[in-house]
């Protein structure tokens, strides 16, 4: 049936249509809205501008940065997500740059967030103290990638860090230089006691513009590129890479976090979200918008587009856009029960992924799962 609706009053009628005569649907349904619900009020805050690693295409370098004067007392940083807390912020994410570099800040939001989500590189290890999810982004499974891909073997020292710590989760950016790398990463996920979730390489403006001007590479974050070879997914390598996923999630099921149904919606060849007359993509989930605010590491509000704001929408596979956009059915999601199913399947893979209550999980398991694993 064919099916288009955006008001928020015809879609819940919808989904009323599909569940009633669906107790299974329901129950799922019920759950899918308490996973929602985490993400209702989320806020970004940048840590700090600085990294140690120079990847290639850089999503938060080369965009013009401003350099800002970054808040240095602890207190000021604790005064500031006191004050947050007030505005019952349900999911906190810490970016960067590397928000490893000044966990003191980190520290500084603990108690003040029941969720919180660090995007790290993972080559600094974070204090056991900090209550948050850790997301490691990894962008190679052998040494001589990851230093053409970041300048280091960053990922090597990610697992050396994180084995066995219950609060990380890796996720593997598959690009086209690396696809051959996820089923590494995967054995050593297993082997250290880590879950396994994807990205998918999504260029930004600078960096297209870079190529399309025949630019010289540099030193910085367009090092290796030319306009014939970049880590780029061309249609053929979207479909090489869901086949890649679809295989680790089979072999590695107590391993990879994903889902099957976001595999093929966020691989498909043409872009994932539309976009306006000035190339910004309207309906995007990650768009920062008068509820969900964006803050420097001077404390300060920032009105931009969303936390990787140099990306090109058109060419966005990002999993931050395409993990919020898919937090309300689309049209397709509600098009019969099959395909709602499947939509409520993708909110499970969700939760699994980003919801995690370090509160809830100390009280059930105070041990360490690290101490688990080097006690063996
Ligand atoms: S992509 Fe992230 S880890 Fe890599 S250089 Fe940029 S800020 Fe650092
Ligand atoms: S996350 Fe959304 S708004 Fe940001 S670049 Fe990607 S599509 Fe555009």
């Amino acid at each position: 049936m064919a099916y288009a609706a955006s008001d928020p009053r015809v879609v819940l009628r919808r989904v009323r249509e599909l569940v009633e005569p669906r107790p299974d649907l329901a129950e799922r349904y019920e759950a899918a809205k308490q996973t929602i619900r985490v993400f209702r009020k989320p806020a970004f805050y940048e840590v700090t501008q600085r990294c140690n690693l120079k990847c290639e295409g850089c999503y938060y370098f080369e965009s013009g940065l401003k350099e800002i004067t970054e808040r240095q007392a602890v207190e000021e940083w604790e005064t500031f997500f006191a004050k947050e807390t007030e505005r019952q912020v349900s999911m906190a994410y810490f970016v960067g740059a590397e928000p490893a570099l000044h966990q003191e800040r980190l520290m500084a939001a603990a108690g003040h967030f029941q969720y919180g989500n660090v995007g790290t590189n993972g080559t600094i290890k974070i204090d056991a103290a900090v209550p948050f999810r850790i997301s490691i982004s990894m962008w190679a499974g052998d040494e001589e990638t990851d230093r053409k891909m970041r300048g280091a073997a960053a990922y090597k020292k990610a697992f050396r860090n994180y084995r066995g710590d219950p609060r990380a989760i890796v996720y593997y950016t598959l690009s086209r230089w690396n696809l051959d790398g996820a089923r590494t990463i995967a054995e050593l996920c297993r082997d250290n006691g880590l879950p396994l979730t994807f990205n998918l390489y999504s260029p930004t403006v600078t960096y297209l513009a870079k190529l399309s001007h025949g630019d010289a590479n540099d030193d910085q974050f367009f090092r290796v590129s030319r306009p014939d070879d970049t880590p780029m997914l061309s249609g053929e390598d979207l479909k090489h890479a869901e086949r890649t996923v679809l295989d680790l999630m089979e072999d590695f099921p107590e391993t990879v976090l994903y889902s099957k149904n976001y595999n093929a919606w966020s691989t498909r060849e043409e872009p994932l979200h539309p976009v306006d007359a000035n190339g910004i993509a309207p309906d995007c989930g990650s768009r920062i918008t008068p509820l969900m605010h964006y803050y420097g590491a001077d404390l300060e509000r920032k009105e931009i587009k969303c936390c990787t704001p140099d990306l090109d929408c058109s060419q966005c596979r990002i999993m931050s856009g395409g993990w919020s956009t898919k937090l309300a059915p689309r049209p397709e999601d509600l098009a019969d029960a099959e395909a709602f199913s499947g939509w409520l399947e993708m909110m499970e893979s969700l939760r699994r992924i980003f919801v995690f209550d370090f509160a809830a999980r100390q009280a059930k398991a105070p041990m360490h799962a690290a101490d688990t694993i080097a006690a063996q």
